[in-house]
């Protein structure tokens, strides 16, 4: 029998804000050391009082926004009740029955196949302190107690690994987009969950719901569902029954684990948090969000394609990161109107990138600035200095942080244009190779190939090859009539 599968994705993602979610603490995982931003609201002492972070609630509704939801004009926080030895209080602040955003929907390429995946609500909770095993013993550091979360769910509408890996990969981008979120899984900063169930081909029944929790990676999302699918149509395949359960993914032996029987939402307790009142989203507010969002990344892509001329493969590149996307569309505007955009694409993603790549440097501290990389391609356009010149020029660029025509200037890069002077060198080489000279007269026309490589050698590669091929052509010519 053949099986489908239908699968939702939780997504966990740390809102970059300055403090926590309910309290003053900084909002800080990195710089300090264990439990250094702590205060009795966050880690959960009683009768301590939270406040609401105002930047976290709006990261959240232009997050919903960006994701086509509707935003709740009214909305509350609820407690979700719950023992777990990183949660002091007992229970997570977070939202239920009125997340702050719902119905909502997010179009995707899955194999260049348009697919629409529902958003069915993102709303605001805490993060949980934050556990270290080891060593026999167990460490709790409550630096991440309370750091904004946002907590974004799909409806059931996907059907393989391949539309999650698409899904979250998307989410991923526009997160970023927004800045909104560092959208980072190796560090936890955005985490995802997936719900899978499988049914045989055709039925309108959906199979048991398994939830597989600690995916931590993008490979991993794939691995986890692919053999979750196989699990459980194992299963039905057998004659057997599958429970719904929380299954938890085992990295290093690729196969899910059971971790407990699945709770449902009444096993939480829910019920509307006292301590803080509901909010109010008005007119004014909601615009003045609305006002902050930024071109998403489809939409730049299709603008940057449009406006530049761009071939598409390019253009999805360049704008796969906002920064990257800002970067080449600054050079375009400060570099000369003589040099096409798809040429400045072209020095961005090949040789910034390699440089960017090899030095583990990202964008937004790439030593060359958009003027600086401007002003090389302007000397390459100029026929101050050639093409392989440039690339070595641009190498140390990037290393000292000098500008290019400082460089070309202390190191005489500057390209041989001078054609009494080529001609000198070209008419050296031609007595040098005569061999090759007599196979170019006899009809081998690739030999032009080498001769001009000699030119360029002699000339530590600093010659205008397009001077030097018409140098080296008519100096042939000549040979050929005598
Ligand atoms: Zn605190
Ligand atoms: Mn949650």
């Amino acid at each position: 029998m053949e099986y489908i599968a239908t699968i939702g994705m939780e997504v966990h993602a740390e809102i970059l804000t300055q403090t926590k979610m309910f309290c003053p603490c900084p909002n800080d995982l990195t710089a300090a050391g264990p439990n250094t931003h702590t205060c009795p609201v966050c880690l959960g002492m009683p009768g301590a009082l939270p406040t609401i972070n105002r930047t976290a609630v709006e990261a959240t509704i232009l997050t919903g926004m960006a994701l086509n939801c509707s935003i709740a004009e009214f909305t509350k926080f609820d407690r979700k009740n719950y023992f777990y030895p990183d949660l002091a209080k007992g229970y997570q602040v977070s939202q239920y029955d009125l997340p702050l955003c719902s119905n909502g929907h997010l179009d995707v390429l899955v194999d260049g196949e348009p697919r629409r995946f529902g958003i069915r609500r993102v709303h605001l909770e805490e993060d949980t302190a934050r556990l270290v095993h080891g060593n026999g013993v167990s460490l709790i550091d409550f630096n991440r107690s309370g750091v904004p979360l946002m907590e974004i769910v799909t409806e059931a509408d996907l059907h393989s690994p391949e539309d999650a890996h698409a899904y979250l990969t998307k989410l991923r981008q526009i997160l970023r987009y927004l800045g909104v979120s560092t959208g980072n899984m190796d560090e936890g900063a955005m985490r995802c969950e997936a719900n899978i169930s499988v049914s045989p081909k055709g039925s309108s029944v959906l199979g048991t719901r398994v939830e597989i929790k600690n995916i931590n990676s993008f490979r991993s999302v794939r691995q986890a569902i692919a053999y979750e699918f196989e699990r459980q149509v194992r299963v039905l395949e057998e004659g057997g029954r599958l429970q719904q359960v929380t299954m938890g993914w085992d990295e290093n032996n690729l196969r899910t684990v059971f971790q407990r029987s699945k709770e449902g939402a009444e096993d939480y307790r829910y019920f509307p948090e006292p301590d803080l009142p509901p909010l109010t989203i008005d007119e004014h507010w909601f615009k003045s969000i609305q006002g902050r969002m930024p071109e998403l990344p489809d939409a730049r892509c299709a603008r940057v394609t449009e406006q530049y001329g761009l071939r598409t493969a390019d253009a999805e590149l360049l704008t796969q990161d906002r920064l990257v996307a800002d970067y080449y569309e600054d050079v375009v505007r400060v570099c000369d109107k003589k040099i096409a955009p798809q040429t400045v694409a072209n020095w961005v993603l090949v040789e910034l990138f390699r440089l960017l790549s090899e030095t583990n440097t990202e964008i937004a501290r790439c030593p060359v600035s958009p003027a600086a990389l401007a002003e090389l391609l302007g000397l390459l356009t100029a026929e101050t200095i050639n093409g392989t010149t440039a690339k070595e020029v641009l190498s140390e660029m990037f290393r000292s942080g000098k500008g290019a025509a400082e460089i070309v200037e202390a190191r005489g890069l500057s390209q041989i244009s001078d054609a009494d002077a080529l001609r000198t060198v070209v008419l050296q080489v031609l007595e040098q190779h005569s061999g090759p000279v007599q196979q170019y007269l006899a009809g081998k026309s690739q030999v032009m190939g080498f001769l001009v490589g000699q030119v360029m050698r002699q000339t530590r590669g600093k010659a205008n090859v397009a001077l030097v091929t018409d140098i080296l052509r008519q100096a042939l010519a000549e040979r050929n009539q005598a």
